[in-house]
Protein backbone atom coordinates (compact mmCIF):
# COMPACT_ATOMS: atom_id res chain seq x y z
CA UNK A 1 0.00 0.00 0.00
CA UNK A 2 1.19 3.40 -0.07
CA UNK A 3 -0.13 6.92 2.03
CA UNK A 4 0.29 10.44 2.25
CA UNK A 5 -0.08 13.58 3.82
CA UNK A 6 -0.49 17.42 4.08
CA UNK A 7 -0.22 19.38 6.99
CA UNK A 8 -0.61 23.21 6.20
CA UNK A 9 -2.08 23.58 2.83
CA UNK A 10 -5.07 25.07 1.38
CA UNK A 11 -6.90 22.53 0.02
CA UNK A 12 -4.94 19.75 1.21
CA UNK A 13 -6.82 16.96 -0.26
CA UNK A 14 -5.47 17.69 -3.50
CA UNK A 15 -1.87 17.33 -3.04
CA UNK A 16 -3.12 14.48 -1.49
CA UNK A 17 -4.92 13.13 -4.52
CA UNK A 18 -1.81 14.11 -6.54
CA UNK A 19 0.54 12.45 -4.29
CA UNK A 20 -1.76 9.54 -4.18
CA UNK A 21 -1.39 8.96 -8.26
CA UNK A 22 2.25 8.72 -7.68
CA UNK A 23 2.08 6.06 -5.49
CA UNK A 24 -0.21 4.21 -7.84
CA UNK A 25 2.09 1.51 -8.33
CA UNK A 26 2.11 0.65 -4.38
CA UNK A 27 -1.94 -0.40 -4.99
CA UNK A 28 -4.35 -0.60 -7.19
CA UNK A 29 -7.41 -1.76 -5.45
CA UNK A 30 -8.92 0.83 -3.69
CA UNK A 31 -8.02 4.51 -2.87
CA UNK A 32 -9.52 7.00 -0.35
CA UNK A 33 -8.57 10.38 1.35
CA UNK A 34 -9.82 11.98 4.43
CA UNK A 35 -9.58 15.92 5.46
CA UNK A 36 -10.65 18.15 8.16
CA UNK A 37 -11.54 21.74 7.30
CA UNK A 38 -11.81 22.83 11.29
CA UNK A 39 -14.77 22.86 13.74
CA UNK A 40 -17.79 22.53 12.91
CA UNK A 41 -17.69 20.82 9.76
CA UNK A 42 -15.04 18.52 10.81
CA UNK A 43 -13.44 15.48 8.85
CA UNK A 44 -14.72 14.21 5.58
CA UNK A 45 -13.44 10.77 4.35
CA UNK A 46 -13.88 9.83 0.75
CA UNK A 47 -13.13 6.09 0.15
CA UNK A 48 -13.32 4.65 -3.67
CA UNK A 49 -12.92 1.24 -4.96
CA UNK A 50 -10.07 1.48 -8.10
CA UNK A 51 -7.42 3.81 -9.22
CA UNK A 52 -6.98 7.25 -7.77
CA UNK A 53 -7.74 8.72 -11.63
CA UNK A 54 -11.22 7.27 -11.43
CA UNK A 55 -12.00 8.76 -8.13
CA UNK A 56 -10.08 11.41 -7.43
CA UNK A 57 -9.97 13.54 -10.44
CA UNK A 58 -12.35 15.45 -10.11
CA UNK A 59 -13.28 19.32 -8.69
CA UNK A 60 -16.58 17.56 -6.67
CA UNK A 61 -14.43 15.43 -5.27
CA UNK A 62 -11.93 17.68 -3.89
CA UNK A 63 -14.79 20.15 -2.80
CA UNK A 64 -16.36 17.54 -0.98
CA UNK A 65 -12.50 17.45 1.38
CA UNK A 66 -11.90 20.72 1.99
CA UNK A 67 -9.15 21.48 4.67
CA UNK A 68 -5.48 22.44 5.62
CA UNK A 69 -5.11 18.57 6.38
CA UNK A 70 -5.40 15.54 4.57
CA UNK A 71 -4.00 12.34 4.11
CA UNK A 72 -4.73 9.14 2.07
CA UNK A 73 -4.39 5.85 0.82
CA UNK A 74 -3.76 3.63 -2.14
CA UNK A 75 -4.46 -0.23 -1.43
CA UNK A 76 -3.47 -3.73 -2.26
CA UNK A 77 -4.79 -6.45 0.16
CA UNK A 78 -1.80 -8.19 1.95
CA UNK A 79 -4.62 -8.82 5.32
CA UNK A 80 -7.87 -8.95 5.64
CA UNK A 81 -10.68 -10.49 3.66
CA UNK A 82 -8.83 -11.47 0.39
CA UNK A 83 -10.23 -11.27 -3.17
CA UNK A 84 -12.02 -8.62 -4.08
CA UNK A 85 -11.75 -5.49 -1.62
CA UNK A 86 -14.81 -4.64 0.69
CA UNK A 87 -15.71 -0.93 1.15
CA UNK A 88 -15.40 -1.01 4.66
CA UNK A 89 -11.83 -2.21 4.76
CA UNK A 90 -10.90 0.98 2.53
CA UNK A 91 -8.89 3.44 4.35
CA UNK A 92 -8.20 5.84 5.68
CA UNK A 93 -9.78 4.50 8.63
CA UNK A 94 -11.74 6.99 10.99
CA UNK A 95 -12.91 6.81 14.76
CA UNK A 96 -13.92 9.45 17.21
CA UNK A 97 -12.19 9.42 20.85
CA UNK A 98 -12.78 11.55 24.00
CA UNK A 99 -10.66 14.37 22.34
CA UNK A 100 -12.17 14.43 18.83
CA UNK A 101 -11.90 12.13 15.71
CA UNK A 102 -8.60 10.65 14.44
CA UNK A 103 -7.68 9.23 10.77
CA UNK A 104 -5.42 6.79 9.73
CA UNK A 105 -3.86 5.05 6.41
CA UNK A 106 -1.45 2.02 7.47
CA UNK A 107 1.06 0.30 4.73
CA UNK A 108 2.26 -2.46 6.06
CA UNK A 109 1.11 -5.62 7.67
CA UNK A 110 0.89 -6.30 11.56
CA UNK A 111 1.75 -10.03 12.32
CA UNK A 112 -0.44 -10.62 15.61
CA UNK A 113 -3.38 -9.23 14.30
CA UNK A 114 -5.66 -11.94 14.68
CA UNK A 115 -4.50 -12.41 18.38
CA UNK A 116 -5.14 -8.87 18.85
CA UNK A 117 -8.10 -8.86 17.36
CA UNK A 118 -9.85 -11.73 19.21
CA UNK A 119 -8.54 -10.33 22.45
CA UNK A 120 -10.44 -6.76 21.67
CA UNK A 121 -13.02 -8.98 20.84
CA UNK A 122 -13.10 -10.36 24.14
CA UNK A 123 -12.82 -7.07 25.88
CA UNK A 124 -15.90 -5.71 23.75
CA UNK A 125 -14.59 -3.97 21.03
CA UNK A 126 -16.41 -4.02 18.01
CA UNK A 127 -14.73 -4.03 14.85
CA UNK A 128 -15.99 -2.94 11.33
CA UNK A 129 -13.54 -4.12 9.07
CA UNK A 130 -11.56 -7.23 8.70
CA UNK A 131 -8.36 -4.65 8.07
CA UNK A 132 -5.48 -5.37 10.68
CA UNK A 133 -5.05 -1.49 10.85
CA UNK A 134 -8.50 -1.69 12.65
CA UNK A 135 -6.67 -3.15 15.41
CA UNK A 136 -4.55 -0.21 16.25
CA UNK A 137 -7.67 2.08 16.50
CA UNK A 138 -9.32 -0.10 19.34
CA UNK A 139 -5.93 -0.09 21.25
CA UNK A 140 -5.97 3.54 20.93
CA UNK A 141 -9.60 3.78 22.67
CA UNK A 142 -8.56 1.74 25.28
CA UNK A 143 -5.36 3.46 26.13
CA UNK A 144 -5.39 5.92 29.25
CA UNK A 145 -3.56 8.65 27.45
CA UNK A 146 -5.23 11.87 26.41
CA UNK A 147 -3.10 12.80 23.04
CA UNK A 148 -3.55 10.91 20.15
CA UNK A 149 0.17 10.45 19.99
CA UNK A 150 0.36 9.02 23.40
CA UNK A 151 -2.76 6.90 22.57
CA UNK A 152 -0.81 5.35 19.40
CA UNK A 153 2.70 5.11 21.15
CA UNK A 154 0.77 2.63 23.49
CA UNK A 155 -1.03 0.88 20.87
CA UNK A 156 1.93 0.29 19.07
CA UNK A 157 3.92 -1.06 21.71
CA UNK A 158 1.00 -3.97 21.65
CA UNK A 159 1.39 -4.40 17.48
CA UNK A 160 4.02 -6.61 15.93
CA UNK A 161 4.71 -6.53 12.13
CA UNK A 162 5.74 -3.95 9.88
CA UNK A 163 3.85 -0.62 9.47
CA UNK A 164 4.53 2.92 8.06
CA UNK A 165 1.40 5.29 9.18
CA UNK A 166 0.07 8.24 8.74
CA UNK A 167 -2.68 9.65 11.22
CA UNK A 168 -4.30 13.12 11.71
CA UNK A 169 -6.71 14.50 14.48
CA UNK A 170 -8.14 17.77 13.66
CA UNK A 171 -4.83 19.67 14.30
CA UNK A 172 -1.88 17.14 14.05
CA UNK A 173 -0.62 14.86 11.55
CA UNK A 174 1.34 11.97 12.99
CA UNK A 175 3.82 10.07 10.73
CA UNK A 176 5.78 6.82 12.30
CA UNK A 177 7.92 3.46 11.19
CA UNK A 178 7.95 0.21 12.88
CA UNK A 179 10.90 -0.28 15.09
CA UNK A 180 13.02 -2.20 12.57
CA UNK A 181 11.72 0.73 9.26
CA UNK A 182 10.39 -2.69 7.25
CA UNK A 183 8.17 -0.06 4.78
CA UNK A 184 9.10 3.24 3.82
CA UNK A 185 8.18 6.63 4.48
CA UNK A 186 9.66 9.72 3.83
CA UNK A 187 9.44 13.65 5.43
CA UNK A 188 8.92 16.52 2.64
CA UNK A 189 8.20 20.23 2.40
CA UNK A 190 6.26 22.66 0.00
CA UNK A 191 6.27 26.12 1.27
CA UNK A 192 4.89 25.87 4.47
CA UNK A 193 3.06 23.04 3.86
CA UNK A 194 5.16 19.44 5.30
CA UNK A 195 4.14 16.21 2.93
CA UNK A 196 4.37 12.61 4.70
CA UNK A 197 4.64 9.96 1.92
CA UNK A 198 5.60 6.66 1.11
CA UNK A 199 8.03 7.37 -1.25
CA UNK A 200 9.88 10.48 -2.77
CA UNK A 201 8.41 10.05 -6.14
CA UNK A 202 5.44 11.52 -4.86
CA UNK A 203 6.96 14.74 -2.93
CA UNK A 204 7.96 15.93 -7.04
CA UNK A 205 4.85 15.59 -8.23
CA UNK A 206 3.37 18.39 -6.02
CA UNK A 207 6.98 20.17 -5.98
CA UNK A 208 7.90 19.73 -2.49
CA UNK A 209 11.82 19.39 -1.61
CA UNK A 210 12.71 15.69 0.07
CA UNK A 211 13.74 16.70 4.14
CA UNK A 212 14.41 13.36 5.38
CA UNK A 213 13.59 9.56 5.73
CA UNK A 214 11.34 9.29 8.91
CA UNK A 215 13.74 7.18 10.55
CA UNK A 216 12.92 3.39 11.32
CA UNK A 217 11.37 3.75 15.25
CA UNK A 218 10.47 7.16 14.26
CA UNK A 219 7.55 9.54 15.19
CA UNK A 220 7.53 12.65 14.00
CA UNK A 221 4.38 14.82 15.15
CA UNK A 222 3.49 17.53 12.70
CA UNK A 223 1.94 20.91 13.89
CA UNK A 224 1.48 24.55 13.56
CA UNK A 225 4.94 24.69 15.88
CA UNK A 226 6.72 22.30 13.71
CA UNK A 227 8.29 18.91 13.67
CA UNK A 228 8.76 16.95 16.47
CA UNK A 229 10.44 13.79 16.61
CA UNK A 230 10.43 10.96 19.15
CA UNK A 231 11.53 7.60 19.39
CA UNK A 232 9.13 5.54 21.45
CA UNK A 233 10.56 1.74 20.75
CA UNK A 234 13.39 -0.13 22.22
CA UNK A 235 15.91 0.66 19.82
CA UNK A 236 16.77 -1.89 17.30
CA UNK A 237 19.11 -2.48 14.33
CA UNK A 238 16.94 -1.24 10.88
CA UNK A 239 15.91 -4.14 8.49
CA UNK A 240 14.09 -2.23 5.63
CA UNK A 241 12.75 -4.49 3.18
CA UNK A 242 15.15 -5.19 0.74
CA UNK A 243 12.32 -6.22 -2.11
CA UNK A 244 11.37 -2.29 -2.24
CA UNK A 245 14.49 -2.03 -4.46
CA UNK A 246 13.96 -4.87 -6.44
CA UNK A 247 10.51 -4.20 -7.00
CA UNK A 248 7.54 -2.56 -5.29
CA UNK A 249 9.12 1.05 -5.05
CA UNK A 250 9.60 3.70 -8.08
CA UNK A 251 12.79 3.77 -10.21
CA UNK A 252 12.43 7.31 -9.24
CA UNK A 253 12.33 7.33 -5.57
CA UNK A 254 15.45 7.50 -3.00
CA UNK A 255 15.41 5.44 -0.01
CA UNK A 256 17.60 5.22 2.73
CA UNK A 257 19.79 7.22 0.75
CA UNK A 258 19.60 5.03 -2.18
CA UNK A 259 18.45 5.77 -5.61
CA UNK A 260 16.11 2.93 -6.58
CA UNK A 261 17.02 3.22 -10.44
CA UNK A 262 20.32 2.89 -9.29
CA UNK A 263 20.32 0.10 -6.92
CA UNK A 264 18.17 -1.79 -9.61
CA UNK A 265 20.67 -0.78 -12.15
CA UNK A 266 23.65 -1.82 -10.03
CA UNK A 267 21.77 -5.39 -9.37
CA UNK A 268 22.02 -5.82 -13.52
CA UNK A 269 25.76 -4.87 -13.21
CA UNK A 270 25.96 -7.96 -10.52
CA UNK A 271 24.42 -10.65 -12.43
CA UNK A 272 26.58 -9.90 -15.33
CA UNK A 273 29.19 -10.84 -13.25
CA UNK A 274 27.54 -13.94 -11.32
CA UNK A 275 26.37 -15.20 -14.41
CA UNK A 276 27.27 -14.21 -17.50
CA UNK A 277 26.39 -15.86 -20.77
CA UNK A 278 27.72 -15.84 -24.59
CA UNK A 279 23.80 -13.88 -26.21
CA UNK A 280 23.39 -11.53 -29.09
CA UNK A 281 20.45 -9.05 -27.09
CA UNK A 282 19.47 -8.23 -23.58
CA UNK A 283 15.83 -7.58 -23.00
CA UNK A 284 14.17 -6.02 -19.95
CA UNK A 285 10.61 -7.99 -19.03
CA UNK A 286 9.22 -4.51 -18.59
CA UNK A 287 8.94 -2.35 -16.64
CA UNK A 288 9.76 -4.05 -13.66
CA UNK A 289 13.19 -5.88 -15.30
CA UNK A 290 14.23 -2.70 -17.15
CA UNK A 291 16.64 -1.45 -15.38
CA UNK A 292 18.48 -4.48 -14.18
CA UNK A 293 18.38 -5.23 -17.52
CA UNK A 294 20.25 -2.01 -18.65
CA UNK A 295 23.39 -2.95 -16.01
CA UNK A 296 23.32 -6.19 -16.92
CA UNK A 297 24.14 -5.10 -20.77
CA UNK A 298 26.26 -2.25 -19.63
CA UNK A 299 28.19 -4.60 -17.79
CA UNK A 300 28.35 -7.30 -20.30
CA UNK A 301 28.93 -5.07 -23.65
CA UNK A 302 25.78 -7.29 -24.95
CA UNK A 303 23.21 -4.78 -26.59
CA UNK A 304 20.28 -3.45 -25.23
CA UNK A 305 17.21 -3.74 -26.79
CA UNK A 306 13.43 -3.74 -26.16
CA UNK A 307 12.29 -6.91 -27.03
CA UNK A 308 8.85 -7.15 -24.92
CA UNK A 309 6.56 -4.65 -25.55
CA UNK A 310 4.56 -3.42 -22.53
CA UNK A 311 1.18 -2.05 -23.15
CA UNK A 312 1.19 0.74 -21.22
CA UNK A 313 -2.62 0.89 -19.88
CA UNK A 314 -2.44 -2.46 -18.16
CA UNK A 315 -1.33 -2.34 -14.49
CA UNK A 316 0.73 -4.28 -12.54
CA UNK A 317 -0.31 -7.91 -13.08
CA UNK A 318 0.67 -9.50 -9.27
CA UNK A 319 -1.43 -6.87 -7.56
CA UNK A 320 -4.75 -8.18 -9.40
CA UNK A 321 -5.87 -10.42 -6.45
CA UNK A 322 -6.89 -13.62 -8.69
CA UNK A 323 -4.80 -16.06 -10.35
CA UNK A 324 -7.05 -16.33 -13.57
CA UNK A 325 -7.02 -12.72 -14.42
CA UNK A 326 -3.07 -12.84 -13.50
CA UNK A 327 -2.83 -15.32 -16.20
CA UNK A 328 -4.16 -13.25 -19.02
CA UNK A 329 -2.72 -10.15 -17.67
CA UNK A 330 1.00 -11.50 -19.18
CA UNK A 331 -0.45 -11.75 -22.58
CA UNK A 332 -2.52 -8.28 -22.30
CA UNK A 333 0.49 -6.74 -20.81
CA UNK A 334 3.48 -8.30 -22.88
CA UNK A 335 3.98 -8.37 -26.46
CA UNK A 336 7.27 -9.66 -27.99
CA UNK A 337 8.68 -7.16 -30.81
CA UNK A 338 9.47 -10.01 -33.51
CA UNK A 339 11.49 -7.67 -35.57
CA UNK A 340 14.30 -7.34 -32.76
CA UNK A 341 14.29 -11.16 -31.64
CA UNK A 342 13.87 -13.20 -34.41
CA UNK A 343 17.08 -15.67 -34.97
CA UNK A 344 18.67 -13.89 -31.91
CA UNK A 345 20.06 -15.55 -28.70
CA UNK A 346 18.21 -13.75 -26.22
CA UNK A 347 19.06 -12.53 -22.47
CA UNK A 348 15.82 -11.88 -20.95
CA UNK A 349 16.34 -9.66 -17.41
CA UNK A 350 12.98 -9.46 -15.17
CA UNK A 351 13.17 -8.56 -11.42
CA UNK A 352 11.89 -11.99 -9.36
CA UNK A 353 10.19 -15.32 -9.93
CA UNK A 354 7.15 -15.64 -8.16
CA UNK A 355 4.44 -18.13 -9.28
CA UNK A 356 6.79 -18.31 -12.64
CA UNK A 357 3.43 -17.55 -14.45
CA UNK A 358 5.11 -14.70 -16.05
CA UNK A 359 8.49 -15.63 -17.07
CA UNK A 360 6.92 -19.25 -18.50
CA UNK A 361 4.29 -17.31 -20.60
CA UNK A 362 6.99 -14.78 -21.98
CA UNK A 363 9.43 -16.93 -22.78
CA UNK A 364 7.04 -19.27 -24.71
CA UNK A 365 6.29 -15.65 -26.39
CA UNK A 366 9.66 -15.33 -27.41
CA UNK A 367 10.86 -18.21 -28.52
CA UNK A 368 7.34 -18.32 -30.72
CA UNK A 369 8.57 -14.93 -32.29
CA UNK A 370 11.86 -17.33 -33.35
CA UNK A 371 14.53 -16.18 -31.14
CA UNK A 372 17.48 -18.96 -31.36
CA UNK A 373 18.11 -19.21 -27.27
CA UNK A 374 16.24 -17.99 -24.69
CA UNK A 375 18.28 -17.68 -21.43
CA UNK A 376 16.96 -15.78 -17.90
CA UNK A 377 18.35 -13.80 -15.64
CA UNK A 378 16.79 -12.44 -12.63
CA UNK A 379 17.41 -9.77 -10.10
CA UNK A 380 16.54 -11.15 -7.18
CA UNK A 381 16.87 -14.57 -5.28
CA UNK A 382 14.67 -17.15 -5.81
CA UNK A 383 11.94 -16.59 -3.63
CA UNK A 384 11.18 -19.37 -1.83
CA UNK A 385 9.18 -17.80 1.36
CA UNK A 386 5.80 -15.41 1.93
CA UNK A 387 6.08 -12.29 3.08
CA UNK A 388 4.24 -11.43 6.14
CA UNK A 389 4.92 -7.80 6.35
CA UNK A 390 2.79 -6.29 3.47
CA UNK A 391 3.81 -7.53 0.29
CA UNK A 392 1.12 -10.07 -1.03
CA UNK A 393 3.39 -12.89 -2.14
CA UNK A 394 1.36 -16.22 -2.08
CA UNK A 395 1.34 -19.26 -0.04
CA UNK A 396 4.87 -21.46 -0.03
CA UNK A 397 3.84 -24.45 -2.28
CA UNK A 398 2.91 -22.13 -5.01
CA UNK A 399 6.03 -20.35 -4.89
CA UNK A 400 8.02 -22.22 -7.64
CA UNK A 401 11.39 -21.80 -6.02
CA UNK A 402 10.20 -23.24 -2.94
CA UNK A 403 8.88 -26.20 -4.63
CA UNK A 404 11.97 -26.81 -6.97
CA UNK A 405 15.54 -26.37 -7.44
CA UNK A 406 17.23 -24.24 -9.79
CA UNK A 407 17.30 -26.65 -12.36
CA UNK A 408 13.74 -28.18 -12.16
CA UNK A 409 12.87 -24.52 -12.65
CA UNK A 410 14.90 -23.99 -15.79
CA UNK A 411 13.43 -26.97 -17.13
CA UNK A 412 9.85 -26.17 -16.09
CA UNK A 413 10.22 -22.57 -17.45
CA UNK A 414 11.81 -24.07 -20.60
CA UNK A 415 14.97 -21.97 -20.82
CA UNK A 416 18.23 -22.57 -21.70
CA UNK A 417 19.84 -21.01 -19.11
CA UNK A 418 17.94 -19.77 -15.82
CA UNK A 419 19.91 -17.84 -13.37
CA UNK A 420 19.22 -15.34 -10.17
CA UNK A 421 21.45 -12.97 -8.37
CA UNK A 422 22.74 -13.95 -4.98
CA UNK A 423 21.59 -12.79 -1.83
CA UNK A 424 25.64 -11.30 -1.47
CA UNK A 425 25.31 -9.79 -5.02
CA UNK A 426 21.66 -8.27 -4.00
CA UNK A 427 23.22 -6.66 -0.39
CA UNK A 428 26.15 -5.03 -2.50
CA UNK A 429 23.88 -3.88 -5.25
CA UNK A 430 22.34 -1.95 -1.63
CA UNK A 431 25.25 -0.43 -1.14
CA UNK A 432 26.94 -2.96 1.38
CA UNK A 433 30.32 -3.79 -0.51
CA UNK A 434 31.04 -6.86 2.34
CA UNK A 435 27.49 -8.30 1.79
CA UNK A 436 25.15 -9.60 3.94
CA UNK A 437 26.03 -9.82 7.48
CA UNK A 438 24.39 -13.16 8.04
CA UNK A 439 24.45 -12.87 11.91
CA UNK A 440 22.95 -9.57 11.91
CA UNK A 441 21.29 -8.83 8.53
CA UNK A 442 21.41 -5.06 6.89
CA UNK A 443 17.88 -5.59 5.08
CA UNK A 444 14.76 -8.30 5.82
CA UNK A 445 15.78 -10.71 2.58
CA UNK A 446 12.96 -13.01 3.82
CA UNK A 447 11.44 -13.96 1.15
CA UNK A 448 14.21 -15.18 0.21
CA UNK A 449 16.24 -16.39 3.05
CA UNK A 450 13.24 -17.26 5.38
CA UNK A 451 15.10 -15.30 7.90
CA UNK A 452 11.53 -13.38 9.86
CA UNK A 453 13.33 -9.74 11.21
CA UNK A 454 9.65 -10.30 13.19
CA UNK A 455 8.02 -13.90 14.27
CA UNK A 456 4.68 -14.09 12.25
CA UNK A 457 2.95 -15.06 14.97
CA UNK A 458 -0.50 -15.50 13.82
CA UNK A 459 1.10 -18.05 11.54
CA UNK A 460 2.93 -19.85 13.76
CA UNK A 461 0.08 -20.08 15.72
CA UNK A 462 -2.52 -21.34 13.11
CA UNK A 463 0.41 -23.96 11.90
CA UNK A 464 0.64 -22.69 8.38
CA UNK A 465 4.22 -21.46 8.82
CA UNK A 466 6.11 -24.39 6.87
P1 LIG B 1 5.22 -14.68 -11.46
O1 LIG B 1 4.68 -14.48 -12.82
O2 LIG B 1 6.49 -15.44 -11.42
O3 LIG B 1 4.21 -15.20 -10.51
O4 LIG B 1 5.54 -13.23 -10.89
C1 LIG B 1 6.68 -12.57 -11.25
C2 LIG B 1 6.33 -11.25 -11.86
O5 LIG B 1 5.44 -10.56 -10.99
C3 LIG B 1 7.55 -10.45 -12.04
O6 LIG B 1 7.56 -9.95 -13.36
C4 LIG B 1 7.42 -9.33 -11.05
O7 LIG B 1 7.58 -8.09 -11.68
C5 LIG B 1 6.04 -9.42 -10.48
N1 LIG B 1 6.14 -9.51 -8.99
C6 LIG B 1 7.03 -8.87 -8.29
N2 LIG B 1 6.84 -9.05 -7.00
C7 LIG B 1 5.86 -9.84 -6.81
C8 LIG B 1 5.27 -10.37 -5.63
O8 LIG B 1 5.60 -10.08 -4.49
N3 LIG B 1 4.29 -11.21 -5.80
C9 LIG B 1 3.89 -11.54 -7.02
N4 LIG B 1 2.93 -12.43 -7.10
N5 LIG B 1 4.42 -11.03 -8.16
C10 LIG B 1 5.42 -10.17 -8.07
FE1 LIG C 1 10.26 -7.22 1.87
FE2 LIG C 1 10.56 -9.84 1.41
FE3 LIG C 1 10.87 -8.82 3.87
FE4 LIG C 1 8.48 -8.92 2.75
S1 LIG C 1 9.76 -10.68 3.33
S2 LIG C 1 9.34 -7.22 3.88
S3 LIG C 1 8.95 -8.51 0.59
S4 LIG C 1 12.13 -8.43 2.05
MG1 LIG D 1 7.25 -7.75 -13.84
Amino acid sequence: CGVYGVFGAPDAASFVALGLHALQHRGQEAAGVAAHEGEPNGFNIVRRLGHVRDSFTTAEVIKALPGRLALGHVRYSTAGAKGATAIRDVQPLYAEFAQGGFAIAHNGNIVNADALRAELIERGSIFQSSSDTECIVHLMARSIQRSAAERMKDALRRVEGAYSIIAMTRSKMIGVRDPLGVRPLVLGRAGDAWILSSESCALDIVGAEFVRDVAPGEMVIISDDGVESQFPFQPSKPRFCVFEYVYFSRPDSVIGGLSVYETRRRIGVELAREAPVEADLICPVPDSGTPAAIGYSQESGVPYAMGIIRNQYVGRTFIEPSEQIRNMGVRLKLNVNRAVVAGKRVVLVDDSVVRGTTSRKIKEMVLDAGAAEVHLRIASPPTTWPCFYGVDTPDKEKLLAATMSEEEMRDHLGVDSLRFVSLDGLYRACGVAEGRDDRAPQFCDACFSGDYPVAPSDRIAQGRLK
